[in-house]
């Protein structure tokens, strides 16, 4: 465990966020709470640029923020637009159907993006406004591909569509631009062992006014997940139940890492990193599974590995070779690819070592690429555009 992992999530824990995290029992009835709640949701709806909105941070993960996303805005036989593009999506789909959810899913190649035409189409023809809820994933983190939220917003507004727009933004939120209020998001959800490069633990959401009124009439059933006694009892740095404190610590401390060196230079350094963790992938003649060059992720690249090479093994023989982990593929391109997480604090200097070992691991395989290859494309990358 020496070296950094190149998984998407969770990612590498900074020394002062570990020492954060690390804390000795504390009352979250007292007074020292206060010092720790309200700066991290107020730094929360700054990173996800709501003025309008409120934050709310359960204790949980990403897939506890899409629970408490549904099941507060929600209630049962609602129909809700979804695409299946990727496992993320995939699997959000899966539990609004066990939440008892009428889902109208679109079925779009994994590789590609959120299909924002045809969503556009169904939600002109939807002049009932039966759809109650559209859900796009930001960051689809199987494939590698970013989606455009705000040409999806710009399609709902063009259909004059009231439904909610709730959005996973587990794998981009604070690595990669993400803006609740200009997009019109309505639930935002992450977790905190991505781009707040925490632990997992946290399910942190942001909710919009028109999903606070939506909470009033919504009718799937929920208690741990409620908004309404996050909402009721944050104000006064109250918690429904027992916070974590610790992590909620950390959290105000990691908002203070990422508001130090700016939430935009924490953008354009994981764009750098991707570019060139991309040059390499060129270098190594592999396809990238993103389908083209507006679709890629900043914080994770799936690469196509070649046939009868199973992208899985490659995966597991890092681990075991060289104690370094990369991402393995999931769902439909299970085996077909692999990963390579850059989001949280990665370096160039990590970058580097993440490439050079993916090249030997490669090799070792029986995949034809020149180790020094990738490397030096990364090299050349960063010499000329640091
Ligand atoms: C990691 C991830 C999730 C799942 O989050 P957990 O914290 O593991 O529950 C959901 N969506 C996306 C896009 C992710 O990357």
């Amino acid at each position: 465990m020496t070296n950094p992992v190149f998984i998407p999530g969770p990612t590498n824990i900074p020394e002062r966020i570990r020492k954060a995290c690390d804390m000795p029992t504390l009352d979250h009835r007292s007074t020292a709470f206060k010092e720790i709640l309200p700066p991290a949701l107020a730094g929360v709806k700054r990173i996800l640029k709501t003025e309008t909105g409120e934050a709310v941070i359960f204790p949980g993960s990403g897939t506890g923020g899409w629970e408490a996303a549904i099941s507060n805005c929600l209630s049962p036989g609602d129909k809700v637009l979804a695409s299946d593009f990727g496992m993320f999506s995939r699997k959000w789909i899966d539990m609004c159907n066990r939440h008892g959810l009428d889902l109208q899913v679109v079925t779009a190649p994994w590789g590609q993006g959120l299909p924002v035409d045809d969503f556009a189409t169904i939600l002109a023809a939807d002049t009932t406004h039966e759809i109650k809820a559209v859900l796009a994933t930001h960051n689809e983190t199987a494939t590698g591909v970013r989606s455009d939220i705000a040409a999806l917003r710009a399609a709902m507004d063009a259909a004059g569509h009231p439904a909610l727009l709730l959005v996973d933004g587990v794998s981009s939120i604070a690595s990669m631009d993400f803006r609740m209020d200009e997009w019109g998001v309505d639930v935002a959800v992450t977790g905190s062992q991505k781009g707040f490069m925490l632990p997992a633990g946290l399910a942190i959401v942001g909710i919009s006014q028109k999903a606070i009124s939506a909470m009033e009439t919504a009718k799937l059933p929920r208690f741990y997940f409620d908004f309404r006694d996050m909402l009721a009892m944050n104000p006064s740095a109250g918690y429904p139940y027992t916070p974590s404190v610790g992590l909620l610590n950390g959290l105000k401390t990691a908002i203070d890492m990422l508001e130090a060196e700016g939430l935009e230079n924490v953008f354009a350094r994981h764009a750098y990193i991707a570019e060139g963790v991309r040059a390499a992938v060129r270098a190594w003649h592999l396809p990238i599974c993103a389908a083209s060059p507006d679709l890629y992720s900043d914080t994770v690249t799936a690469i196509v590995v070649p046939n009868g090479i199973d992208g899985n093994a490659l995966v597991a023989h890092a681990e075991t070779r060289y104690d370094t982990s990369f991402g393995a593929g999931l769902g439909d391109v299970a085996g077909k690819v692999f990963r390579i997480g850059h989001l949280g604090v990665l370096t160039e200097v990590q970058a580097l070592a993440g490439i050079a070992t993916a090249e030997m691991a490669m090799a070792d395989m029986g995949i034809g690429v020149t180790p020094g290859a990738g490397t030096a494309a990364a090299q050349t990358y960063f010499c000329k555009n640091g």
